[in-house]
């Protein structure tokens, strides 16, 4: 278990709580790449050397250095973007390697096998676009090396049946490595986008689409921690419609629908960038105001109270014009989030009884 661990922990290193999951996934796979690779050219190089093939084991040792090295970037956050860094290394050591081994021809001729590899690894360190450029850039590296039969680029007599095979068979690979890695971004493209609209969904109100309790109870929680990190002032307001089973009652409920349709919107009409406004229950509104004393925030209030109490609205029964209440609250440095809440709340109870139409701080 603590070897299992311990093996997790080496894989993961430059791994990141605050990337996204692909960027972190692209990251254990480069150190994944950069073990294997480095230990199985490591164990070969040794072989090449014990069997007095130096040049192939030199070749290879040098390469095991350059795969260790990549995973070194990454853990030692040697460059701005050490993934990109270390991704790009792996793939030029790997194409280094292979056309090395065309050239040197490995054991009995059999290097060439190994240029398989390099099509998935290329295609995704790089992403489709550059992936495909790398790949098309070394089939042509490797089809000089092998057809223009210069002593300089290649070591061994293959025959031409085995050169063409191998480049046809390259290629083939490539392609279909190609459409795999398009309809794994496709699948990946669709998935965030699903996700992006399960969060929007989760955190929005379907009726009026403002944020709804969640969403902005998460919206406090941060702009709380910034007000406390920057001693800014901060205000809420909740607001709740008044005599809204009359509505109901008297003109329906689609038209109650409606109404708190409306008023969402006029109240969004008012409010500044920093500002935000939720649906936090039936025909209940709560402002959160940034940066905003209770008194500022008083004066908003009574604006959109004047602004709601002056809008007719219009029905098969004739138009009909709303009210609503409000209760306003600073939040004090020894407030957490539910008792501001709650102190808003108790304004806005206040209101109501005292005859409502009013806003109370
Ligand atoms: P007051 O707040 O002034 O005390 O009176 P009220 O009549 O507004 O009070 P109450 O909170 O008791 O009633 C709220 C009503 O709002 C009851 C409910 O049927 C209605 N309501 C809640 N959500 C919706 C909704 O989404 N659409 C409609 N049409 N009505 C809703
Ligand atoms: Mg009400
Ligand atoms: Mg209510």
């Amino acid at each position: 278990m603590k070897y299992r661990d311990l093996l997790v922990e080496y894989l993961k290193t430059g791994v990141k709580d605050n990337n996204d999951p692909e960027s972190n996934q692209k990251i254990v796979v480069a150190n994944i790449f950069s073990t294997v690779g480095s230990l199985l050219t490591l164990i070969f190089g040794v072989i090449a050397c014990t069997n007095s093939n130096i040049y192939l084991g030199i070749m290879l040792l040098s390469i095991s250095f350059l795969f260790f090295y990549a995973h070194l970037i990454i853990r030692n956050n040697w460059f701005y973007s050490p993934y990109r860094i270390s991704a790009n290394l792996l793939t030029l050591s790997l194409m280094l390697l292979m056309i090395y081994l065309i050239y040197a021809g490995g054991v009995d001729g059999t290097g060439p096998l190994w240029i398989y590899v390099v099509p998935p690894v290329v295609l995704f360190f790089g992403g489709l676009r550059k992936g495909i450029r790398n790949l098309f850039i070394f089939i042509i590296i490797i089809s000089i090396q092998l057809f223009l039969k210069d002593p300089l680029l290649i070591n061994v007599a293959y025959s031409p049946e085995f050169k063409s095979r191998l480049i046809f068979s390259f290629m083939t690979v490539s392609f279909l490595f190609g459409v795999y890695e398009a309809a794994r971004r496709n699948s990946y493209a669709t998935v965030m986008k699903i996700s992006k609209q399960f969060e929007q969904q989760a955190m929005h109100d379907s009726l009026s689409g403002l944020q709804n309790r969640r969403g902005m109870i998460a919206n406090i929680e941060k702009e709380y921690a910034r007000s406390k990190r920057e001693q800014s002032d901060m205000a809420v307001i909740m607001c709740d419609i008044d005599h809204f089973k009359i509505v109901n009652d008297k003109y329906g409920h689609d038209k109650g629908d409606e109404v708190i349709k409306t008023v969402a919107e006029l109240f969004s009409s008012e409010l500044r960038k920093q500002d935000s406004l939720a649906r936090w229950g039936g025909e209940e509104y709560l402002f959160l105001l940034p940066v905003t004393t209770g008194k500022q925030a008083l004066l908003l209030a009574e604006k959109l109270r004047k602004k709601i109490e002056s809008t007719l609205f219009e029905s098969q029964k004739g138009t009909f014009q709303i009210t609503v209440s409000m209760g306003i609250h600073q939040f004090q440095v020894t407030d957490d989030i539910d008792h501001a809440i709650t102190a808003a709340d108790t304004k806005l109870y206040k209101a109501k009884k005292a005859g409502r139409n009013r806003c109370v701080l």
